[in-house]
């Protein structure tokens, strides 16, 4: 008998949220705090490891990976290379260049009428034989210039730190500083226009001199009144503390990026045995810079820059005659073929675009569809690396790729995260009332009767249903049902924050609270509570036959599992009650008593 109520009262429930009754939604205002709180943090986040230098090796490899891919430029033929090689020390049988040598090497570079001459070798103690001739030639070399030792590193004196340069050439300002500025991973990244000092000499860099030579030679000077170096119109920017991937970096001097061509070795190599036995063209050197060094493998003038080792090409090694050849390459084609710098952004543009790129990556996940928003972060990983490297190729700018595609990811990620929550969230939730649904009160129901079934201990149900609500509905309209419906939850829910238990929607107009441990006293009173706080906010039902406000029967019942009980049995003992107190006369909370089936059963009977 029992059951037949139960199976009627069922019977119209319907899928809670589901039903037709819904109505339309406003805004959803969660959609956009999830994109801010996911961009925001994927921000903050990257920006903070960036700061910490952690990003610091990845962001130089991604410009190294640039460099290595760049397009290939021509070499430069206003710079021409002489380089000392091991098989030239063989042929000439010494282990060192003799100052002899270097006289006959200046001397047949000299008749070619060369701008410019850089001499990448110390030379001030003489090698002899022959130092009397080399004092003789670089006597009448006006246009040459040699190297001098300046930086210092931390704790050294003059005397055991800097290298001078030939005491002529120091007397006659034609020196320029051989430093060479090495990044922590052993890489040539920078040069140095005016190395770092700490004396009171300022000396610009060897290639940096050499170029600011060649260029006076066509009248054009640096412009004195400037903040920065500023060549014919053409601003010539330091390095600073943070600039494109460097994190503090020791900026000291006046440093730029280089900037070499693809080409590994920018500039023609002559060796020397060639120019001395007469085996080079009477004007390849003729109004050329001619930069003069080492070239041998035995000697320590080696550099690993972004070419060395590249994963697409390997272009071994770089000697330091090549790296001032290219600094002075780089300034020339600068100033007078418009060739853009080496760059970065402003700290502030980049943080930016680093967060731009959060942003753009949770607005994928929130606004593009399943298949979309696969699609779209693919592209955004693939297209972001290729609109970094045009930018670096037509631009020379080096954006922050890796921050970027971090943001992009982490926003992403953050974002995905979020909506499974949310998909959890809206499988468990009430879409009208916001209360657990039938299908999380199931699970629980479970759950705790296994507890008790464990631990001995009671669980206590209340089941509510509104009373005549059948008349609200047909009096004020299913909307303002359901406003109503909203209101009877919210009292319900506030009832398990006082006290304790999971209210959740049953079904239709119908709600329970589920309470483990809870005496069948304890959730009397938890449902004459309810009870009275649904009074008390004076729902107006001019319909009811029983208030003029919306009222509520609840059932209450208390069970100790055991083996041999079904655990429907809570529910329907629960309903039993429910049926009594609305037989009672509604708006009453009744708790379970066998008896009361029995009563049940007669009254049917009677019907
Ligand atoms: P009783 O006091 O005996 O419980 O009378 P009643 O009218 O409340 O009884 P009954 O259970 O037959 O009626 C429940 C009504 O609740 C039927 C249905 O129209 C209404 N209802 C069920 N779900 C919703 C809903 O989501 N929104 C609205 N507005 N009404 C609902
Ligand atoms: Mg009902
Ligand atoms: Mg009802």
């Amino acid at each position: 008998m029992n059951l037949l109520h139960l199976f009627s009262r069922f019977r119209n429930l319907g899928g809670a949220g589901t039903s037709r009754f819904q109505r339309k939604r406003p805004v959803d205002w969660s959609q956009w705090r999830s994109l801010l709180v996911a961009g925001s943090s994927a921000t903050t986040c990257l920006l903070l490891l960036r700061f910490l230098g952690l990003l610091q090796p990845v962001e130089l490899k991604s410009l190294d990976w640039m460099q290595q891919l760049r397009l290939t430029e021509p070499v430069d033929s206003r710079i021409v290379l002489v380089g000392v090689t091991d098989a030239d020390l063989n042929w000439l049988g010494t282990p060192v260049l003799t100052d002899a040598t270097l006289a006959a090497v200046i001397e047949a570079i000299q008749e070619q009428s060369p701008r410019v001459i850089g001499l990448d070798f110390y030379r001030n103690l003489p090698v002899e034989p022959g130092r009397a001739q080399l004092d003789a030639v670089l006597e009448t070399s006006a246009n040459l210039v040699g190297i001098e030792k300046v930086v210092l590193e931390e704790g050294q004196s003059r005397q055991d730190g800097a290298l001078p340069g030939h005491p002529l050439l120091v007397a006659g300002d034609q020196v320029g500083a051989s430093d060479v500025i090495v990044d922590r991973d052993g890489r040539i990244r920078r040069g140095a226009i005016f190395p770092a000092t700490t004396g009171p000499r300022v000396l610009e860099g060897l290639g940096a001199r050499v170029a600011l030579d060649y260029l006076a030679d066509e009248e054009i000077y640096p412009e004195l009144e400037s903040e920065f170096l500023r060549i014919a119109g053409t601003t010539i920017a330091p390095l600073e503390r943070y600039s494109g991937g460097y994190m503090r970096l020791d900026s000291g001097g006046y440093q730029v990026l280089f900037n070499p061509r693809r080409t590994a070795k920018p500039v023609e190599l002559i060796s020397i045995r060639d120019l001395l036995t007469g085996n080079v063209a009477s004007d390849r050197m003729t109004d050329r810079i001619v930069m003069v060094g080492s070239t041998a493998l035995s000697a320590a003038d080696l550099f690993y820059t972004p070419h060395s080792n590249g994963y697409f090409r390997d272009s071994g090694i770089t000697y330091g005659v090549e790296l001032h050849g290219e600094l002075a390459s780089q300034l020339i084609s600068q100033v007078l073929d418009g060739r853009p710098a080496l760059r970065s952004l402003s700290e502030g543009w980049e943080m930016l675009i680093i967060a731009m790129s959060a942003f753009g990556g949770a607005a994928f996940q929130l606004w593009l569809g399943d298949k979309q928003r696969n699609f779209g972060v693919a592209a955004a990983f693939v297209g972001m690396p290729l609109v970094s490297y045009g930018a670096f190729v037509g631009m020379g700018l080096w954006l922050p790729i890796v921050p970027c595609l971090g943001t992009l990811g982490l926003a992403s990620l953050l974002m995905t995260l979020n909506r499974s929550n949310q998909f959890k969230t809206l499988a468990e939730r009430d879409a009208l009332t916001r209360l657990a649904n039938r299908r999380r009160f199931d699970e629980a129901l479970q759950r705790s009767w296994m507890e008790g079934l464990r631990s001995s201990h009671a669980l206590s149900l209340i089941l509510c249903d509104v009373d005549y609500f059948k008349l609200y509905n047909d009096t004020y309209g299913h909307s303002l049902g359901d406003d109503c419906l909203m209101r009877v939850a919210q009292v319900i829910q506030q009832s398990t924050v006082l006290g304790s238990g999971l209210a959740a929607r049953y079904g239709g107009e119908e709600f329970v609270v589920l309470m483990p441990k809870a005496t069948p006293e304890e959730a009397l009173a938890q449902a004459n509570q309810i009870r009275e706080r649904l009074m008390a906010l004076q729902l107006p039902h001019e319909a009811s036959e029983i208030s003029d406000s919306v009222t509520l029967s609840l059932g209450v019942a208390t069970l100790m599992p055991t083996m041999n009980l079904p655990m429907g049995a809570l529910v329907e003992q629960a309903d039993v009650a429910l049926y009594a107190a609305k037989q009672g006369g509604r708006n009453q909370a009744q708790l379970y008593r066998p008896e009361m089936e029995q009563d049940d059963e007669i009254l049917t009977q009677a019907a």
